[in-house]
């Protein structure tokens, strides 16, 4: 994981089922990282193979989760109508990409308006938070903790602002060579929700947080 933060989650009463934890162990990046190298793995000296399955099935829209706008983005692309190349392409520059701390725009959706806020990085949310308390509509609000997403989490090798742009470039390229661009496309992903996942997609994958305590309120996450 990129993630330093998904380790407390791990540990949270919302991801225990009858009090086991339903993850055994997070590892972010820079540990798995540190890990090869003691192993004495090089990587360069490997020789390409398939990536196991079920992982080895990608969609793009899963891989842009990595960069601020990228959810949002990938939930355009699963509700808009327009399925065509063009649509893609016009999802790419709806207003959803780029580092600034707000984004806000409008997507056409059938008859209405989807009203949208993207917020990279947390101290930014304060100032969405406001609007809505005041009473301004939103379909859709994503919320990246660390600016620039998931790429530049604190899990995440150390790098600079170059570094980080050259990442979410990175995940743009992986998308746009990606043969499957949408969720909805992805063979594995339909097989799992009609096959296990049916009848409890929301209690498997969905988390409603209730109250906590000042100290667990420390910890963000999106
Ligand atoms: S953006 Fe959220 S999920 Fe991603 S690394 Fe940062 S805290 Fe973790």
């Amino acid at each position: 994981m990129p993630c330093t933060a998904k380790k407390f989650e791990a540990e949270r009463d919302e991801f225990k089922m009858d009090g086991m934890p339903n993850v055994d162990a997070v590892i972010t990046t820079q540990e798995l990282i540190r890990m090869i190298k003691e192993s004495g793995v090089i990587f360069d000296e490997l020789a390409p193979e398939a990536v196991d399955m079920p992982f080895g099935t990608i969609s793009g829209a899963g891989v842009i989760f990595g960069v601020t706008g990228g959810v949002t983005e990938a939930v355009l692309r699963r509700v808009s109508s327009n399925k065509s190349r063009s649509g893609l392409l016009q999802l790419a520059n709806i207003g959803a990409r780029g580092g600034e701390g707000i984004k806000e725009f409008n997507v056409p959706y059938g008859d209405k308006k989807l009203h949208i806020a993207v917020v990279s990085g947390l101290r930014n949310a304060e100032n969405i938070i406001g609007p809505i308390k005041a009473g301004e509509h939103f379909d859709l609000v994503e919320v990246m903790a660390c600016p620039g997403g998931c790429v530049c989490g604190a899990g995440q090798p150390f790098t600079a602002a170059e570094g980080k742009h050259d990442r979410a470039e990175g995940i743009y390229t992986a998308d746009s060579t990606s043969s499957i661009r949408r969720s909805e496309e992805n063979p594995l992903m339909t097989a799992l929700y009609d096959g296990i996942l049916k009848g409890h997609i929301h209690e498997l994958l969905h988390v409603h947080y209730g109250t906590h305590s000042a100290g667990e309120r420390e910890h963000g996450n999106d």
